[in-house]
């Protein structure tokens, strides 16, 4: 697609508003001639330092500043770091969402909760079907990864083609068969060539190639097999449609029925079902009510909560405060997961309660259940040079994944200036001379604690001190006019001492901001902020000196 002579072709901007970092929150917005489309809309699941969060959004006011541009969002595939901030992007625009029927399937979930299927108009698309979007030929092309039906996509664009591999691995024996389609790729690469390819970073640092994901399937029989007469708990995440495949496959092997435990896993399964992804005769379902009564030997349950999530099925279960299931001794529940990092101690935690109920408990420590989706730096190297791009920008990692496959691409022949590390708010624009950074764009951590929006970096940061910290308040009446503290300041504390059993402490705190207010007020001080400040002061310091502690100070001054 190159320009008539006399006019140069559209350049195409592209920005990232997310994933670029993280693992999590990706988003990526790619536009000509003033035109938008949205790669992915996704959350980030808050690190163990952001207390009472419940979700991180890509800031998207980007968009939002340009909502009539807006034309569509291309989802890749159906995790929630893709697909879960949809809902809160439709609050403020209208827009096509395309992806494949299971990809949409699991994002209207969110969407629907929020109540905001009408601002969105699903456009469902099949394994390398190309379709006119917003201003671009988007072309949707088949990768193996842990939720079935996933895409790269190749835009084709008046600057040539810019390939996005979404998140991938080469499963050469997928459970579904649906292989990834390098012969496309290549294909591509021969003509009209890869202009720039944009690809997943996750297991960069990985030497080697990623398991297949059947390889799963064998581990689950054989240890199915060789616990007959046993009841079997395998917890994995709800998404995963290929990996719950794999468990009925070998429950059914050993004559186990199965039952299905948590409400995503429930909703997956049907949607999955409905489509025709998952294959689970009627008969072999058993309803998680009949388990109890079941003989041990005859039943699989697949739950949610494998990232060991306080209210998940799993960790009431390893809690004893499961409705449905009560462990017994002599149960063998297998996680079917990998602990997503900052959740490690959580996993440790259900793992002891599920032990304590007398539970044999497997994971992917003690036997290969687990294998990743993401691919590794053999299946990395190999798509670098079957797509042979001129230009190259690694994607959805941490920096650190981000610098290695930087370095992956050298070694399979991407000039040096050519391979571009981005971060979260860059930009590049691709034009007739090349790709060049661009202005950065807004692409700040957005809190969702509740409702979207009321959570900012001030609000997390006094968090962080209160729960580290603990918080003392000290309420004092002075008398200005006539020069005086009125009473003795009342202290109070949560999470500094223990106010009960620390009373000469507190009173001799409230003695010494006694006094630092008289202080101050006999040397002129009479303005609200000013007393305050004295009173945050003397009391800061007593703390600090007395306990090396640094709780939230927060004095109340109460003039009359
Ligand atoms: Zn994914
Ligand atoms: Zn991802």
């Amino acid at each position: 697609m190159r320009a008539r002579a006399g006019r140069l072709p559209d350049p195409v901007r592209i920005s990232f508003l997310g994933g670029l970092g993280e693992i999590g929150r990706n988003c990526a917005c790619l536009e000509t001639d003033g035109r938008i489309v949205v790669l992915d809309c996704g959350v980030m699941f808050p690190d163990p330092d952001m207390p009472g969060i419940d979700l991180v959004l890509p800031d998207l006011s980007y968009l939002r500043e340009r909502a009539a541009a807006v034309e569509a969002v291309v989802l890749t595939h159906g995790h929630e770091d893709h697909t879960g901030g949809l809902a809160y992007l439709l609050r403020d625009l209208e827009v096509s969402v395309f992806g494949s029927a299971l990809t949409l399937g699991l994002a209207r979930h969110r969407v629907e909760e929020a109540g905001l299927e009408h601002r969105a108009r699903f456009v469902e698309v099949g394994d390398g079907e190309r379709r006119t979007v917003g201003p671009f030929d988007v072309e949707f092309i088949p990768v193996t990864h842990s939720v079935p039906h996933g895409f790269a996509t190749a835009f084709h664009t008046p600057q040539g083609v810019v390939l996005h591999s979404g998140d991938f691995k080469l499963d050469l024996t997928p459970v579904d068969g649906r292989l990834t389609d390098l012969g496309r790729m290549g294909a591509l690469a021969q003509d009209p060539g890869i202009r720039l390819l944009l690809s997943d970073s996750t297991n960069a640092e990985e030497p080697g190639y990623t398991a297949s994901e059947t390889t799963v399937g064998a581990t689950l029989q054989r240890l199915f097999e060789a616990r007959p007469g046993r009841r079997v708990i395998v917890t994995c995440f709800a998404s995963h449609i290929h990996r719950v495949q794999q468990v009925a496959r070998a429950a059914l092997a050993t004559d186990r029925k199965v039952a299905f435990l948590g409400r995503s896993m429930r909703k997956n399964v049907d949607l999955a079902r409905r489509l025709g992804v998952l294959e689970l005769p009627e008969e072999s379902i058993v309803d998680i009510e009949d388990v109890d009564e079941a003989e041990p030997g005859e039943v699989c349950v697949i739950s949610t909560g494998s990232q060991g999530e306080p209210l998940s099925a799993l960790a009431l279960m390893a809690g004893g405060e499961s409705k449905w299931l009560r462990l017994r001794p002599g149960d063998v529940v297998v996680i079917s997961a990998h602990p997503v990092p900052g959740n490690e101690w959580a996993v440790g935690k259900v793992i002891d309660g599920l032990y304590r109920r007398g539970a044999e408990v497997i994971h992917s420590a003690v036997e290969p259940v687990h294998v990743s989706g993401h691919a590794r730096q053999g299946e990395l190297q190999t798509l670098l040079s079957i797509t042979r791009p001129e230009w190259f920008i690694p994607v959805h990692g941490e920096y650190r994944h981000m610098v290695n496959h930087a370095q992956l691409a050298l070694r399979t022949g991407v000039e040096e200036k050519k391979a571009l590390l981005c971060e979260d708010g860059d930009s590049v624009v691709l034009d007739d001379e090349g790709l060049h950074r661009g202005d950065s764009v807004p692409a700040g951590f957005l809190y969702v604690d509740g409702t979207v929006g009321d959570v900012g970096h001030g609000v997390l940061r006094d968090r962080r001190v209160l729960a580290e910290e603990g918080v003392v308040l000290v309420v004092a009446t002075v008398d200005v006019h006539a020069g005086e503290v009125v009473t003795d300041p009342e202290i109070v504390t949560r999470g500094w001492v223990h106010a009960p059993e620390a009373e000469a402490l507190l009173e001799e705190a409230s003695r010494t901001v006694r006094a630092a207010l008289q202080e101050a007020i006999a040397a002129g001080a009479t303005d609200h902020e000013s007393l305050h400040r004295h009173a945050r002061r003397a009391l800061g310091r007593f703390v600090g000196e007395r306990t090396r502690r640094r709780p939230m100070i927060v004095p109340v001054v109460v003039s009359v």
